[in-house]
């Protein structure tokens, strides 16, 4: 029977990869967008072209109710979600001593409550049939921090803790959770950045594309990956 994967953000760059590569690999795929449900159609459009399978779902992954129930609506139809890659996110970047309290919270609020909020109904399932794979999309600013992004280094660094603990606390039931932290990858979150700052700052003189972020998380979702647990990639182009 074929695998179900969730991808939360997957009307976005990475997360559109991500679900068309998941689905290339033979998984049915939810595709999870919260405002942009011309991006997330495109991606289901795009895997049904190839013959694949993806459905889109609609909610905000900051709000723990919605989650769960929309969450619950999947379950009772589908069983166990045997995948989750975490890549909604979002930036909200400004020098620290400018940066509002709805900027610090809404960013932490993405990227870490929703980690929470879309795991955690998933969870016990995933633990009673013994296998899963759990792929949090973290960031090069967690592990270096980076100027006005104070908001959003914090949620991805506190993301990888959470990947970490969970990977811990469920490895011996078959489950493997971890964290692929990108550097620049070319998406519209990375649309303003100059050629330049991305030359200066990449060994590789590139940014990476969304299609070399999803080829890593389909590793990591694979049989394969089944002694790899609680671990954070780097995958920039040679920032380390
Ligand atoms: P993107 O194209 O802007 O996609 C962001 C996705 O997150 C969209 O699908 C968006 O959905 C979704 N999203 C935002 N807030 C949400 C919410 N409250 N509830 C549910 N979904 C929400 O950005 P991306 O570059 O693909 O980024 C994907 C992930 O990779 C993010 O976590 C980002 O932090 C991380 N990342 C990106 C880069 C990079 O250089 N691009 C580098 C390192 C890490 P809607 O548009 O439908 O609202």
């Amino acid at each position: 029977m074929a695998r179900k994967a969730l991808v939360t953000g997957g009307s976005g760059g990475i997360g559109g990869a991500v679900a068309e590569r998941l689905a290339a690999d033979g998984m049915q795929v939810w595709i999870q967008y919260r405002s942009n449900s011309d991006g997330a159609r495109r991606v289901s459009d795009r895997i049904a072209e190839v013959g694949g399978t993806g459905t889109t779902i609609c909610f905000d992954v900051t709000d723990m109710l919605q989650s769960r129930q929309m969450l619950e609506t999947v379950l009772d139809g589908e069983g166990t979600i045997d995948v989750i890659v975490h890549c909604a996110g979002i930036t909200a970047d400004a020098p620290f001593p400018g940066m509002d309290a709805d900027q610090w919270r809404r960013v932490i609020d993405t990227s870490l409550h929703g980690f929470f909020n879309v795991t955690r109904p998933l969870i016990m399932p995933m633990i009673r049939q013994r296998w899963g794979r759990i792929v949090s999309m973290s960031s090069i600013a967690a592990l270096h921090g980076n100027r006005g992004q104070a908001n959003y280094a914090a949620a991805k660094a506190g993301l990888i803790g959470a990947t970490r603990s969970l990977a811990r606390e469920v490895a011996s039931r078959g489950i493997c959770v971890n964290a692929v932290a990108p550097g620049f990858v070319d998406t519209g979150m990375t649309k303003d950045l100059p050629d330049s700052l991305i030359k200066d700052v990449v060994p590789m003189k590139r940014a990476g594309s969304p299609a070399e972020i999803a080829s890593i998380v389909a590793f990591l979702c694979s049989d394969e990956a089944s002694y790899m647990t609680g671990e954070v990639l780097n995958v920039s182009g040679g920032i380390v």
